[in-house]
């Protein structure tokens, strides 16, 4: 571990997330050791992390070893402990809506968006392609009645005064349309508004990562800027309808950016292959069997 940290440094890491498997002592060694160097640390879990002084937690709830500090439950609902401990302690959430892909079943203009077509490889495409599949399917009613349930987390944590930070999980989830589908799905079915969602993506992630001179206009701060045709503080779908932006002080247009790649998606996507079988893998005395085992997979997509 003491190497992977050395790795950490000499990359000039700005975030060290403490996955699952970690024992809690090292959790507590690698936070510590973060904080020393001035990055953040996060963690899969709420609970021990929020005890050993981690900085955020990754995901409304996902992969947990430990059984007794889920989060949410199966369909989405997390107790008000859980909603309590985030208001109070002021710790940013990076709900990571993987369930937001049931909005698909509606609106699909994501997938078939030219940018997205020429710019996602063939095996990307297909994970999208398979996602808008299942959106259209009765399988998905589960996937819809879940994001109810975690986005109405999100909202009474943001609400309660608790802090949300916009993320996606990439590559598990497909690039840059599921930050779209997340900031859609906070608003509806979520209940925050338009600019509270985007504020989630600008100016509370540049918060949490102590650069202030990102994801807010104002004197000072870095004029990298993104021009949209139509306003997402009224329409949160209009974010992206993205015109041109401004990087490093170059306009660049959408034109510009896929005029290079030829648009060749493939209709199949790969299998997930299972991670190695483990003690703990043996015993579903929380969730159903069918819910572990999905989380197993859900670790080794291939990206
Ligand atoms: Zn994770």
């Amino acid at each position: 571990m003491l190497r992977e940290l050395e790795r950490a440094r000499l990359l000039d890491y700005d975030l060290i997330k403490n996955y699952v498997r970690l024992p809690v002592a090292s959790q507590r060694q690698t936070i510590e050791w973060a904080h020393r160097r001035g990055i953040r640390a996060s963690s899969h879990y709420l609970h021990p992390a929020i005890t050993l002084g981690v900085d955020g937690m990754e995901h409304v709830g996902a992969t947990n070893r430990l059984g007794y500090s889920q989060t949410v439950s199966r369909n989405g609902i997390s107790y008000q402990d859980v909603i309590s401990l985030f208001t109070a302690a002021g710790m940013p959430m990076t709900p990571t809506l993987f369930y937001s892909y049931a909005l698909y079943a509606t609106d699909s203009s994501l997938f078939t968006d030219r940018r997205v077509r020429a710019l996602y490889p063939p095996w990307e495409y297909a994970k999208l392609a398979a996602a808008v599949a299942l959106a259209k399917t009765a399988d998905a009613d589960g996937a819809t009645a879940a994001l109810r349930g975690w986005t109405a987390t999100v909202t009474a944590i943001l609400r309660g005064g608790g802090r949300i930070v916009a993320g996606t999980d990439s590559p598990i989830d497909n690039f840059g349309v599921s930050l779209h589908t997340n900031l859609r799905a906070m608003v509806h079915p979520g209940g925050l508004t338009p600019a509270e969602a985007l504020r989630t993506a600008t100016s509370q992630a540049a918060d949490y990562l102590a650069v202030p001179d990102l994801g807010r206009i104002t004197p000072g701060a870095l004029a990298d800027l993104t021009v949209l045709d139509g306003n997402p503080l009224d329409r949160i779908e209009d974010a992206a309808n993205v015109r041109l932006i401004m990087l490093g002080g170059v306009p660049h247009s959408v034109d510009d950016l896929v005029s290079y790649v030829p648009p060749t998606p493939p209709t199949t996507a790969a299998a997930p292959t299972a991670v190695p079988a483990h003690p703990s893998q043996a015993a579903f005395w929380w969730h159903t069997e069918d819910f572990v085992k999905h989380a197993a997979l859900c670790c080794s997509a291939p990206h």
